[in-house]
């Protein structure tokens, strides 16, 4: 569903941030791309939906080389959650979930219903915290809205750059646990980067492992944990 074939990023400072990677993620799949902070995960990422264009190498959506894609179909195609989920503050959550499907010219009622659904499904009550402004809502809870706002295109690919990064110990625990719940009902092919191994492993159905631009190590949990 993913393929990078040789990619290359640098930054016109001189910085080769990601150097000839290739890797294949699978439809369906979830792979965590764990590493400390530096090593190239973000911009990986970000190549993806394009914020960032490879300096050399292709990068392969399905059948489609995503340099051919435009901007919208991406959108439709690829959900991102970021570590700070930003909310227009002045929307309520229901209409910041409807954000995209209003951006893609759904009828404002299907959208409204898109939205509702989807703060179900992300656990969220969409009659109490729909209603709610972003800043009456905890952390935790902001998170999830984005989640729900990156899957409410229906997008087959999501992209999660350490999405319960900011939220407090239990809390993210709590999202870890719901959004495997979340992945076995939806199944999106995922890429969600994080510096914490423990997450890594617990959500990733492969994991890959970066040094310094490059990937080390691309297998499964079991393998990485049993590796010396
Ligand atoms: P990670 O997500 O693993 O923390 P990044 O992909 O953000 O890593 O960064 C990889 C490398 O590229 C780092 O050395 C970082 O300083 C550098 N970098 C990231 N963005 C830019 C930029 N816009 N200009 C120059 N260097 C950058
Ligand atoms: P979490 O542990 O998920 O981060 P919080 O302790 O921040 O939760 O919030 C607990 C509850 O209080 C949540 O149900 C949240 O909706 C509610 N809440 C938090 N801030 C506000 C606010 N400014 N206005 C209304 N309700 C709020």
């Amino acid at each position: 569903m993913i393929r990078f074939e040789h990619v290359t990023k640098s930054y016109p400072d001189g910085t080769t941030a990601v150097d000839d990677l290739s890797f294949e993620v699978a439809e369906g799949e979830l792979v965590t791309l764990v590493g400390p902070s530096g090593c190239g995960k973000t911009t990986t990422m970000k190549m993806v939906n394009r914020l960032i264009e490879p300096t050399e190498g292709r990068i392969f959506l399905g059948d489609d080389d995503i340099s051919s894609l435009d901007p919208v179909a991406l959108r439709r195609r690829i959900g991102y959650v970021i570590q700070q989920v930003g909310l227009f503050p002045h929307k309520t959550v229901l209409e910041n979930t409807a954000t995209v499907p209003h951006l893609l010219g759904w009828p404002r009622r299907k959208a409204r219903e898109r939205a509702a659904e989807l703060l179900d499904l992300v656990g969220l009550d969409p009659a109490v915290h729909g209603e709610r402004y972003p800043d009456q809502l905890s952390g935790g809870q902001r998170q999830r809205v984005g989640v729900a706002r990156a899957l409410a295109a229906d997008p087959p690919v999501l992209l999660m750059d350490e999405p319960f990064g900011a939220v407090d110990p239990v809390v993210r625990e709590h999202l870890q646990s719901e959004f495997l719940r979340l992945q076995e009902q939806v199944r999106k092919t995922i890429l969600f980067v994080t510096h914490d191994i423990e997450e890594a492993v617990r959500l990733g159905d492969r994991i890959a492992v970066y040094g310094s631009g490059r990937i080390e190590q691309f297998d499964t949990p079991a393998t990485v944990l049993g590796a010396p």
